[in-house]
């Protein structure tokens, strides 16, 4: 059962966190689900209505329930909500309505060899373009979420690493972004934001678990009653940084033996390319913005029957599911859900052997079998968990950034 916001939010917010993902619900429901009083529905809902965010949908007539009690729901076009999702290699942008449905959406090349500036001019004019052709007015955008790998400052809305390049390092990304868009920008790290989206949009068998985040890196992500496990500033679970033993091969983080480094995209990519039969058979090119392209070729060639290319995806396989293990032992967890552009076609390959790396050394396995699962949303599940993150958390009807300027 999604328990909606944790004990912490306020009744308004949980309210609209169960709207959103129910449909629509009666009053008594409601009260049922938050263990709320009737009255403090009562009065909860009633200046939602007013604010035209929450709308009465009809009547419950189903029989053998007494009186027929009136429904609720989200008024879709009340807000929307912006998630982008961006790495070297790919980037998803997605546009959500008040209730969470995806209302336009778009698949773009990565950052690629650019720098920040030159990308947020072209994420601007892209998100501008969807809003465009979706017909949603800027008035009604709430603001957008930026999602990509860490380490960041999410107040401060910088990475605090200089990959994909140099320039990236404490670039005021959040800043430029909404000033180019005119709405209030959140960053946020694609991993947790894709263990968000698989909660609120996805349909995890339970509120705790796990998530790893595979694009041209790897991220890690813990959902703990419902709410993403933060630490101290939100760099936390970088599983992809994990140092693996009899891991040897060197990291962008300064480490070895990392995940990331054995057995990501990029070192998959690698192999193939160490093998020049092999990166010709598999048309695998090596160009430096490609690699999720050319992991891409290697997957389709393991589904259609290479075994080459298969006993290299299980190897990578067979880390990442270390990897897990690693997670599941910290944390606690008997679920872990795999999302991210680089599983869209491996999902079921790394699943069975994440799985069976979790059965064979998970240390709670005796207690409950470990499950495995590819996310619902699993090519863009950041974005999609980035635009419900801004839904859920900005204040509805705070002074506007853009407005902020002029004043
Ligand atoms: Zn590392």
């Amino acid at each position: 059962m999604r328990r909606p916001g944790g004990v912490r939010a306020s009744a308004a917010r949980r309210v609209l966190d169960l709207l959103r993902a129910e449909g629509t619900l009666s009053r008594v429901e409601l009260a049922e689900l938050t263990g709320l009083t009737a009255a403090t529905i009562t009065n909860t809902v009633r200046p939602l209505i007013a604010d035209g965010l929450v709308r009465e949908s009809g009547r419950d007539e189903r029989p053998g329930r007494g009186q027929p009690r009136r429904l609720l729901r989200l008024a879709a076009d009340a807000w929307h909500a912006v998630g982008i999702q961006v790495d070297r290699t790919t980037t998803t942008i997605v546009v959500l309505d008040f209730a969470g449905v995806r209302v336009a959406g778009a698949s773009l090349p990565g950052t690629g060899g650019r720098g920040p500036e030159e990308t947020v001019r072209a994420l601007a004019a892209h998100v501008d373009a969807l809003l465009d052709r979706a017909g949603v007015p800027r008035e009604r955008v709430l603001g957008a979420a930026l999602a990509t790998h860490g380490p960041q400052d999410l107040e401060r809305g910088m990475l605090l690493t200089a990959q994909p390049g140099p320039a990236w390092l404490e670039y005021p990304l959040t800043a430029a972004l909404a000033e180019r868009l005119g709405v209030p920008v959140l960053l946020e790290n694609d991993a947790s934001a894709a263990a968000f989206g698989e909660f609120w949009a996805g349909s995890p068998p339970t509120d705790t678990f796990g998530l790893i985040y595979m694009a041209s890196g790897i991220g890690g992500g813990v959902i703990v009653d419902g709410e993403v496990y933060r630490g101290r500033a939100s760099n936390a679970v970088e599983i992809g940084h994990v140092a693996l033993a009899g891991g040897r091969a060197p990291c962008v983080c300064g480490g070895s033996g990392c995940a990331q480094a054995e057995a990501g995209p990029q070192a998959v990519v690698a192999k193939a390319l160490a093998d020049a039969g092999l990166a010709e058979r598999l048309a695998v090119r090596g160009e430096p913005d490609g690699t999720l392209a050319d992991f891409d070729r290697i997957a389709r060639a393991w589904r259609a029957g290479d075994r080459d290319a298969a006993a290299m995806l299980e190897r990578s396989a067979r880390w990442i599911g270390r990897a897990a293990v690693t997670l599941v032992n910290l944390f606690d967890l008997d679920t872990v859900v795999l999302a991210g552009p680089a599983f869209t076609v491996t999902g079921t390959l790394y699943r069975e052997h994440v799985a069976a790396e979790l059965e064979r050394r998970a240390l709670s396995r005796a207690l409950r079998r470990p499950q495995v699962l590819v996310s619902s949303n699993v090519d863009s599940a950041a974005a999609v968990g980035g635009a419900l993150h801004v839904l859920r958390t900005m204040r509805i009807g705070a002074p506007r950034l853009a407005d902020r300027g002029r004043a």
